[in-house]
């Protein structure tokens, strides 16, 4: 006969089922539950959607104490709050949207043991009153999510986050389990080192998302090129993320216009109308969010399809996690961003306005980084991964450099013609113009110029403007223009020009790319 015992010993395993109802744990999960059962700190890095939550959560239930857990955004704490609720866990939080009657209650069920896991925000939790409290209380670990808040090399630094520090001075003997999803090493030690975390268990995941396709577009007309692409998607959800609030109304506007179920959010927005946003977004009412960065965290909508970048992000971790909110279905999603050479020194200007010399030195290297992602010719998942340390040893076949590899072709006479044409208009115009009297084409300040007595005047014809552009921009990149942004962005040649206009040296190009197709290949759905 089989008596089931009375009271069973609750190991990770059998909480997972009896209490989260799931047979395994996913990758890393175990080993930092053990970790942190055995009293050590850890440091858990893992893609969003990759389990985070659970790695404190197992524990928090096994172990004797209460559980802490520092998150940012009151929407995040409610949400987790009431699923656990709903498993039968004993879970608050307590915030600043509560009322005094509220807390309190929340404070007594506390001393009396009634809570096991308790949601605070960061400024909350380094109070004097509340801290005072803590020391009063059994804590069985402190659980810090989006971690990377306390890192002034993270994209996300956040003040109150950086006191956190704290906790190791005041509860030494408590182990500190640091969660989040950004990859780059600079944060990652930085977290450890401001946490004063000690002996750390480091779990780093895999931070690879294959169902995402990173495509990078030269950027000629962006909203034509958007048009395009997005009357292939059929009113699929998507995230357009811009530089600018101005661009970000433009071309809200403009989608709505063109009969798209579109909408803008960005901070200059009053709160209401953003969680509309936000909410409307999330139950398919709006297909089209057009959005600056502040379009971010909190944003869990597993069937985004597309997103697109119109202009170059800051650095690569924000271009990992904004394209990262495509696709969290699993199944196939597009990550799409315009890229215009010219960008790069105009991003650069703006770091110019940062007073910190050691910040602006860090984010310039980060935007280098970012820029020399975009430039580069070699499969974008390799390049993205090895980035975050996660070496690729082969290219991915699901990024536009795999799918559609760049040709190089010979490209001296190409350069011969844009380089005396940009010779005889006496290296006083700019790419437009240069690709104008390239053109043959019909002007008023052509003619005025004479330049369409000139020998180059037409010479390219055969080719489009988006085509010309595409080569003087690499003519620039290979460093045989250059453009003087003092005298309203002209070209001048630079000496490596003149081996190549006469002929003494063959010049490799790759050949623009002018038509890049959407095609979903659904081999996830
Ligand atoms: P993160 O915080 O890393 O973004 P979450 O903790 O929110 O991720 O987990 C993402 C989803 O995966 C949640 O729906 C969660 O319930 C689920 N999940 C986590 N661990 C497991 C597991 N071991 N088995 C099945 N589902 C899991
Ligand atoms: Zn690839």
């Amino acid at each position: 006969q089989a008596t089931q015992p009375v009271m069973q010993q609750q190991t990770p395993h059998s909480v997972l089922s009896s209490v989260f109802g799931y047979k395994q744990f996913r990758a890393g999960q175990e080993q930092v539950i053990d970790a942190v059962l055995a009293g050590q700190d850890c440091l858990v890095l893992m893609p969003t959607g990759g389990g985070k939550s659970l790695c404190y959560q197992v524990p928090a239930l096994l172990l004797p104490g209460i559980t802490i857990v520092v998150s940012p955004l009151i929407s995040l704490m409610q949400d987790q709050v009431a699923q656990l609720k709903a498993q039968g866990v004993a879970a608050a939080y307590i915030n600043n949207s509560q009322s005094r009657e509220e807390q309190q209650l929340i404070y007594q069920g506390l001393h009396q043991g009634q809570i096991k896991i308790l949601y605070v925000a960061p400024e909350r939790l380094l109070t004097d009153d509340f801290s005072t409290r803590l020391q009063h209380l059994n804590i069985g670990l402190f659980a810090i999510d989006e971690a990377h808040c306390v890192s002034h090399w993270g994209h996300d630094f956040r003040p109150h986050y950086y006191r956190l520090g704290q906790l190791k001075q005041r509860f030494s003997h408590i182990p500190i389990m640091a969660l989040t999803a950004t990859a780059d090493i600079a944060t990652r030690n930085d977290i450890v080192m401001q946490l004063g975390l000690t002996n750390a268990h480091i779990y780093t995941g895999s931070f690879d998302r294959p169902n995402i396709r990173y495509t990078i577009e030269e950027k000629f007309k962006p909203l034509s090129q958007l048009m395009r692409f997005l009357k292939e998607q059929k009113g699929q959800s998507g995230i357009i993320y811009c530089s600018s609030r101005k661009r970000v109304d433009d071309i809200a506007e403009k989608l709505v216009d063109a009969g798209y179920n579109a909408a803008s959010y960005h901070a200059g927005l009053e709160n209401e109308q953003r969680t509309f946003v936000q909410n409307a977004f999330a139950r398919d009412d709006i297909h089209i969010v057009v959005a600056t960065v502040a379009f971010g965290m909190g944003i869990n909508k597993p069937n985004v399809r597309f997103v697109i970048h119109y202009d170059i992000p800051k650095n690569i971790e924000s271009y990992y996690q904004e394209t990262g909110r495509a696709g969290r279905d699993g199944l196939s999603a597009e990550a799409i961003m315009y890229f215009d050479p010219a960008d790069v020194p105009r991003v650069k200007r703006f770091f110019d306005d940062i007073p910190d010399e050691q910040r602006r030195k860090v984010e310039e290297q980060r935007f280098n980084a970012m820029a020399s992602f975009a430039e580069a010719q070699t499969c974008r998942r390799q390049i993205l991964l090895n980035y975050f340390s996660e070496y690729q040893g082969k290219p991915c076949g699901n990024c536009d450099i795999c799918l559609n590899p760049p040709k190089q072709f010979d490209g001296t006479e190409l350069a011969q013609k844009a380089l005396s044409c940009v010779y005889r208009v006496e290296q006083k115009f700019g790419m437009g113009y240069v690709i104008e009297v390239l053109r043959g084409a019909n002007t008023i300040r052509i003619r005025e110029n004479q330049h369409d007595q000139l020998s180059t005047f037409g010479l390219g014809k055969d080719k489009s403007v988006e085509y010309w552009l595409s080569i003087l921009r690499q003519l620039i990149h290979h460093g045989l223009l250059h453009q003087d942004i003092t005298q309203s962005s002209s070209l001048r040649l630079t000496e490596a020009a003149r081996p190549v206009l006469k002929g003494d040296f063959a010049l490799q190009l790759a050949e623009p790319r002018l038509e890049v197709k959407h095609v979903y290949k659904d081999k996830l759905a």
